[in-house]
């Protein structure tokens, strides 16, 4: 997947014209504001070929230039290429506790954001219905008005890539359901249904973290479990099903609490939202809010020994990762973020006392660098992708 996410490099042939399209929009996509000197550089195409490409781009509506301010740079100024924030997409991400909806544009850019809290689980019609409104209201009400391209989905279920359609979500009790055609049929656009944890991925290898590095693992804690993904020499690790990188169901030593998934101490058993909320005496907070609870809670002998046991058994589990993987980076993103700010030594010092030194010694251990955006921007990304594939296919006239 990673291969396919990144820019290609270009050729000069003019058969080739839908592919350089590509690159030089997905690139502009992935690095707003890039020079055209820079673009020139890494797309590996020359000049005047770069400089026909942005304007077929600019005229489709899909990047602008903008001239540089005088004096910026050495040599001949080089004018920024930024791709139009105002096509977009929307972003749904469904969970135990709330479904949270947002509009993000070409270049990461969160137009805005909704989160609907839930009372019980939401169902797939629900989730339809609030998809529904939220899309007319986020057309109505940002400015300049939004050209919705297409939805992306992140939901914590094994999802069947080839129609969209959930295989079981636990969490959220939903058993087969045709979640993507629902949407698509409502929305009146493509959609496109991923498990949130490879979304999360996606977004932290284009625009977080994970940027440039070949080799990483990515641990992502939600309200509803621990996820994960690995890109492996650049490739998204997929597996026969697309079910691979279920991380947090490897069992964790001392584990012994049943999970869902039929086994016992399971990673997500273990390293849990809802335990450390419970240790908070919450029942849900906004992800946003959850590194401020915890640093107000930092004296509470609770919530510390709870972090702290927590840290021990994530640890343990990443020391195997490593083993496996030899990564670059473990990159820790959603609630394992939170925790790894709570405690970056403690976590730091637990990695390298449980795991093979020298296979330890090169990876590093980063938080997720897309915060609340993560999973918004990972869906946003699936869905741009037919459009950063085949620009001119895709492209339309942007509204007034
Ligand atoms: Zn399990």
């Amino acid at each position: 997947m990673a291969r396919t996410l990144a820019p290609g490099r270009g050729s000069r042939l003019d058969a080739t014209r839908r592919h350089n399209l590509s690159t030089i929009l997905t690139t502009a996509h992935h690095h707003p504001g890039v020079s055209r000197a820079e673009l020139t550089r890494l797309s590996g195409l020359n000049r005047s070929t770069v400089g026909a490409l942005v304007a077929e781009l600019s005229e489709l509506k899909l990047v602008r230039e903008v001239a540089p301010a005088e004096h910026s740079s050495r040599g001949r100024p080089s004018p920024h290429i930024y791709p139009r924030a105002e096509v977009t997409a929307l972003a749904i991400n469904p969970d135990y506790d709330a479904v949270v909806i947002g509009l993000v544009g070409l270049g990461g850019t969160v137009h805005q954001r909704e989160r609907h809290p839930w009372k019980g689980t939401p169902s797939v019609a629900e989730t339809v219905q609030v998809a529904t409104s939220a899309l007319e209201r986020l057309r109505r009400d940002t400015k300049p008005t939004p050209w919705v391209i297409a939805a992306g989905v992140a939901v914590p279920a094994l999802v069947r890539s080839d129609d969209s359609s959930i295989v079981r979500a636990v969490h959220l009790d939903w058993t087969e359901e045709p979640l993507g055609e629902m949407l698509a049929a409502a929305l009146d656009l493509p959609v496109v249904v991923r498990n949130d944890a490879r979304v999360a991925t996606i977004a932290e290898t284009v625009f977080g973290a994970g940027r440039g590095v070949r080799d990483l693992v990515y641990l992502n804690g939600s309200p509803s479990g621990v996820g994960g993904g690995a890109i492996v020499d650049g490739v998204t690790l997929r597996g026969q099903d697309g079910f691979g990188g279920e991380m947090g169901h490897t069992a964790v030593a001392g584990g012994r609490e049943q999970c869902h998934c039929g086994r016992r101490g399971c990673l997500e058993t273990e390293v849990s939202l809802v335990r450390l909320l419970a240790a908070l005496g919450r029942e849900s907070v906004d992800p946003r809010d959850l590194d401020d609870e915890l640093s107000r809670a930092a004296a509470n002998p609770t919530v510390r020994a709870e972090i702290q046991r927590q840290m021990t058994v994530l640890a343990g589990a990443i020391g195997n990762f490593i083993s496996i993987f030899n990564p670059e980076l473990v990159i820790l993103g959603g609630f394992l973020g939170s925790l790894y700010t709570a405690a970056p030594q403690m976590l730091d010092s637990a990695v390298a006392r449980d795991s093979f030194a020298q296979i330890s010694a090169s990876a590093r251990i980063e938080r997720a660098q897309l915060g609340s955006r993560l999973l918004l921007v990972g869906a946003a990304e699936l869905a741009f992708l037919p459009l950063l594939r085949d620009p001119a296919a895709h492209a339309q006239p942007v509204p007034k």
